[in-house]
């Protein structure tokens, strides 16, 4: 039984200049599930992600909701739901972690309360470091920030792009853990991960790009025991 899909991309292709980095990628997410899309450097993960959310041109159908997403803003799309952690965090270093987790429900349309709560909840460690500055967290709180402050939007899809990304392997884990504990609330995600073990273990569903081409994709158990995965991306560890 397969959930109905909350986000479907067709034949999306995204180029810089010349250079065509996705080249004809069709995925589907389903919701409440976790899918991931495994590759090495420069497979074009970041720039899918970017393209997903309407922050890069590209062509092709993005079909969000039961609704294509064409020329919608960024903006519309957090609005309606879809919120990107970068790989690189972008978090505001000179400001404390609490000014940071607001910022993140700026653009919510409805005010719920209690959200700060509910973030720290989900993450006490957070809680303890509201008043330190986001620039001197350590990389693993720092990440926990960036979804922390992703989940201030509300998300029905959480888009991370590398989140154990310079991590070491237990907070890798932790930050893992959470993402599915997110997904068994509720939130859908598209988790893009060079971290192909960890990412397959948390996952349903899992997608294999290289040179900006889906090359195989499955369910994320069978991907695991995949040959080719295996020899590519599971190596040694
Ligand atoms: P990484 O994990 O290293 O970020 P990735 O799989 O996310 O890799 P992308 O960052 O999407 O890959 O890059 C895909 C290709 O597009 C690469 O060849 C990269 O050099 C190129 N590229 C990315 N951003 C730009 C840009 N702004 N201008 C030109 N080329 C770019």
């Amino acid at each position: 039984t397969l959930p109905s899909p909350l986000l479907t991309v067709e034949d999306l292709h995204v180029s810089y200049g010349r250079v065509e980095a996705v080249q004809g990628v069709s995925l589907s997410v389903g919701a409440g599930q976790i899918v991931s899309v495994i590759g090495a450097n420069g497979a074009g993960k970041s720039t899918l992600l970017g393209a997903i959310m309407g922050a890069l041109p590209s062509r092709g159908r993005v079909e969000y909701a039961g609704r294509t997403l064409a020329h919608t803003p960024l903006e519309s799309r957090v609005a309606a739901g879809m919120t990107l952690v970068p790989e690189r965090r972008e978090l505001f270093s000179s400001m404390t972690v609490e000014d940071n987790l607001r910022l993140g429900a700026y653009t919510r349309r409805r005010e719920g309360a209690g959200d700060l709560g509910s973030v720290f909840t989900r993450f006490p460690r957070l809680q303890e470091r509201r008043k330190q500055l986001a620039g001197t967290l350590s990389g693993g709180e720092q990440q926990m920030l960036a979804i922390g402050r992703a989940l201030m939007a509300r998300p029905k899809l959480l888009l991370l792009d590398e989140p154990s990304l310079g991590l070491a392997p237990l907070i890798v884990r932790e930050i893992l853990r959470i993402v599915a504990e997110l997904r068994d609330a509720g939130v859908t995600v598209l988790l893009v991960e060079q971290n192909a073990r960890a990412a397959l273990a948390i996952s349903d569903f899992g997608y294999v790009l290289e040179g900006g081409q889906v090359r195989l994709s499955g369910p994320a158990a069978d991907l695991a025991h995949d040959p080719a995965v295996v020899a590519s991306y599971l190596g040694a560890g």
